[in-house]
């Protein structure tokens, strides 16, 4: 029998009492054995949302700017310490360890950019002004000026299952920044890395009681709870996102709602990027890595590959040929390239996805039912090879269906007109990359896509060796996309920080604005 999976809440942790017989079990990604059982029964999210209020928010917002982010600098020393741990658990996810760099590195690098952004763009002091005063009578005895001040409320974060750890420290690092508390809960699939970062995260004593509270399984009555002051931060399905924006709390609180939701990412290769060019290798190099990396489980991984129509050929060959040299497999075994999805539900979607885009298609890669993993037992494993697909840019399904995993279908366009137009048919995306050393096509691409991505990358020869790639969010830029991408906007440096944060215009003589700021009347 495993071991249960806990949650932290209201400064303890908490087992469900019937978790044994009733939660929900979840099996290791790669032998399909039993990790734990998850379930909140018996969690009363009254209390939980109260200590996040009462105690928690109250003793960050004591903090000033500059002492959270120095919270957060120890944070991510602390949790670097302990990375091999997390490492050796992910395992269990099916992530290699190269994935799983992905995911607790990356997390724990978000922690340390948001200490430095901090200490660096934010004051000593609880109070953010946001302007310079403005005079608003002729004897400057009467002025007006916005500060931004920690919202009262609790910060619920419902993450998605690809990335337990990152996932969680990039909704994480902004909130703790701006004074909120949090209320962390992991997709249950995933669910027992998330709740061990946070059980080093509770050992260290570095946050406050009350800053971070976990629950892992259902939500339960939470969200009716939520008030004005309160916040939802949201990553998963496009699905779940809709049902969740239209929960009646949310709707008559007027509470603050962010979904970063799934994705129809695409990348044009330049018309200038021809067979024996650097920008063509670049191009199937990247697509390669984004339909290897996590096993294609990344929300800004390339689903749809937008390639002049002269060069299909050459692109599917080139793709075909690097990916028959991916080794699935045991992700802790030497030699392996590509480990597990996160489960055998989540391989069964990919396959029901793939069955939709290969009747817009066909099928150019080796047989997805056929895999044959290293170390490995195919059936109790969630393992697949990754699929490349030729489809009709025609048809509806390569731009609406998405295959959460090692999956991307090659999408002929004639023009480059004509690639934006197929761009804008993934309805609002995450991340769109355009591969050409053409200055002029490079332009026009970034004003086309624009207006649907969140994030472009215009990829050459010359920023190759240091570009971050397609699929990578960083701290400091905007990740979040218009329409199904969810609306949302995360990271992007203090922005994300601002959704913590209430803005309001305060009037008044210039001495006691002055006060308002610095504590004390000039
Ligand atoms: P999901 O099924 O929508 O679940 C997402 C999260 O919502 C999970 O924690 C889930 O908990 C929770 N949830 C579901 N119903 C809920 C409810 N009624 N009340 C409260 N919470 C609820 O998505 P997923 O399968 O975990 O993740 C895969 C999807 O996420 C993909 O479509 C992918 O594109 C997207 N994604 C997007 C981003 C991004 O940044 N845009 C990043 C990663 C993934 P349970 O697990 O307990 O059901």
């Amino acid at each position: 029998m495993s071991e249960p999976l806990a949650s932290y809440a209201t400064g303890r942790w908490h087992t469900a009492p019937d978790v044994r017989t009733a939660g929900v079990p979840v099996a290791d990604a790669v032998t399909g054995e039993e990790v734990t059982r998850v379930s909140s029964a018996g969690l009363d999210m009254g209390a939980v949302l109260d200590h996040a209020h009462s105690v928690g928010g109250p003793a960050l917002r004591a903090l000033t700017f500059h002492q959270r982010a120095a919270l957060l600098k120890a944070l991510a020393g602390h949790l670097r310490e302990h990375r091999r741990e997390f490492y050796a658990l992910s395992y269990r996810t099916g992530a290699t360890l190269s994935d799983s760099k992905f995911d607790v590195d990356g997390g724990i690098g978000v922690l340390s950019a948001y200490a430095a952004i901090g200490a660096r763009e934010l004051p000593d002091d609880t109070v953010l002004a946001l302007d310079e005063p403005q005079p608003l009578g002729r004897g400057s005895t009467f002025a007006g000026q916005h500060l931004a001040v920690s919202r009262l409320g609790a910060a619920v974060q419902i993450n998605a299952y690809n990335f337990p750890v990152w996932g969680m420290l990039e909704k994480l690092a902004p909130a703790l920044l701006a004074g909120a508390p949090s209320i962390v809960k992991p997709a249950t699939v995933t669910s027992y890395l998330t709740a061990l970062v946070v059980r080093e995260i509770v050992g260290s004593g570095i946050l406050p009681e009350g800053a971070l509270q976990l629950v892992c399984g259902s939500t339960g009555d939470l969200l009716d709870r939520l008030g004005p002051q309160d916040s939802v931060a949201f990553t998963g399905s496009a699905e779940t996102g809709r049902r969740l924006r239209s929960h009646p709390s949310v709707v008559a609180e007027a509470i603050r709602f962010t979904a970063e939701a799934d994705s129809l990412n695409c990348s044009i290769l330049g018309p200038d990027a021809i067979p024996g060019t650097p920008e063509f290798d670049l191009y199937v190099d990247q697509l390669v890595t984004e339909m290897t990396v996590k096993a294609g489980q990344k929300c800004t991984a390339i689903r749809r590959a937008l390639v002049p129509a002269d060069r299909v050929d050459a692109v599917l060959d080139a793709v075909r040929g690097r990916l028959e040299e991916v080794v699935v497999g045991n992700p802790s075994s030497e030699g392996v390239t590509m480990g597990a999805l996160a489960g055998l539900d989540q391989r069964d979607d990919v396959r029901a996805a793939v069955d939709a885009l290969a009747r817009a298609g066909r099928i150019v890669s080796a047989d997805p039912d056929k895999v044959d993993p290293v170390d490995a037992d195919p059936e109790r494993g969630a393992f697949m090879t990754p699929v490349l697909l030729h489809g009709d840019p025609d048809r509806a399904e390569p731009h609406d269906v998405e295959a959460f995993g090692p999956v991307s279908t090659v999408l002929a366009y004639d023009t480059v007109a004509d690639a934006l137009a197929l761009a804008a048919r993934g309805r609002g995306s995450l991340a769109a990359s355009v591969v050409t050393a053409d200055g002029t096509v490079a332009r026009q691409v970034v004003h086309g896509l624009a207006p649907w991505h969140g994030r472009v990358l215009v990829l050459d020869r010359d920023c190759a060796a240091e570009s971050t790639g397609h699929g990578s969010p960083l701290p400091g830029l905007l990740h979040g996309g218009p329409g199904r991408a969810g609306g949302g906007a995360e990271l992007g440096g203090l922005d994300s920080m601002h959704h913590h944060l209430q803005r309001s215009a305060v009037q008044g003589g210039p001495a006691v604005l002055a006060a308002t700021r610095t504590g004390e009347l000039a």
